[in-house]
């Protein structure tokens, strides 16, 4: 079985995107793993320091392994927005194959000083694990927010781009370039999309040569998600998408059963909501777009 550096290259030759999304329950693994193989593509499964609380470290990296093994499938685990050292290395312990250690809020030399010994000591523990550093800003919280803050002064440059991937030694870089975690009403309701900053993709994986992540893919027009990963984004991910049609599925099946408690009469009801954003957004990742570089 390929390690994840391997199919994120090969997605890179391909000019497709691999699919990165969050889950906290069975679930949404089960949707997001049903929907991948259906179409017979990688995948990778996020989870947050949050969704890792909840459903268990040891536990999480058990269940997607399981499916990778008895399936022979490529379906691959990432911590999501690790704030913490400690926190990073017991992820990579648990045998996690790729860590997103998020120092941002942090000033940019001292992001990358604390970034590099991270690197450093996670690959030590596991030499093929993939560590993602992140500059810029964009936003915390995968939910739905009132407004959008301006976040025009805080996106990432070409400069300090490539200053941190050289720095750092990180796998992966997570650039601010127009995207936001979480959605606002009016994208949940399909009024609004949000909108990316193409060039300065482009600009940042020609300084950086960096393998490159979309955070907060939720709500993003999809012409701006093709021509991102023609400019070089190879990972993009979904949260917010995922978690408004988990809330919607369940208040569904609770609307059309509602004196049924057998959770396994309601919850595939669930797993179907999830699965029809899943597919949906597998399907535009993995058109093969033209690279222009
Ligand atoms: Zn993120």
């Amino acid at each position: 079985m390929d390690q994840l550096w391997d199919v994120l290259k090969a997605a890179e030759t391909k000019g497709v995107a691999v699919g990165h999304f969050n889950i906290s329950d069975w679930v949404l693994l089960k949707a997001v793993f049903e929907s991948a193989n259906e179409l017979n593509v990688p995948v990778i499964v996020g989870a947050s320091e949050g969704e890792r609380t909840f459903l268990g470290v040891a536990q999480i990296a058990a269940l997607v392994k399981s499916l990778r093994e008895e399936h022979s499938f490529p379906i691959f685990l990432n911590a999501d927005h690790t704030h913490s050292l400690d926190s990073a290395i017991t992820a990579t312990k648990a045998g996690f194959d790729s860590i997103v250690f998020d120092l941002s809020a942090l000033p940019f030399e001292e992001n990358i000083k604390q970034t590099k010994q991270a690197v450093e000591s996670l690959k030590s523990i596991n030499p093929a694990i993939l560590v993602e550093g992140e500059i810029g800003d964009i936003g915390t919280g995968s939910e739905i927010h009132a407004s959008v803050p301006d976040r025009s002064k805080d996106l990432t440059t070409p400069q300090e781009a490539r200053q941190f991937v050289e720095s750092t030694r990180v796998d992966i870089l997570a650039p601010a370039v127009g995207n936001m975690h979480g959605m606002l009403q009016t994208m949940v309701q399909g009024d609004a999309r949000k909108r990316l900053d193409i060039d300065r993709i482009h600009e940042i994986k020609s300084a950086s040569r960096s393998l490159l992540t979309l955070h907060g893919g939720s709500g993003t027009e999809d012409n701006d998600l093709r021509k991102a990963i023609t400019a070089g984004i190879n990972i993009i991910h979904i949260n917010t998408e995922l978690r408004v049609a988990w809330r919607q599925g369940l208040e569904a099946a609770l609307g059309q059963k509602p004196h049924e408690v057998v959770p396994y009469k309601l919850l595939p009801a669930v797993e179907e909501s999830v699965k029809q954003v899943v597919l949906a957004r597998l399907r535009l990742f993995n058109q093969q777009q033209r690279r222009s570089q």
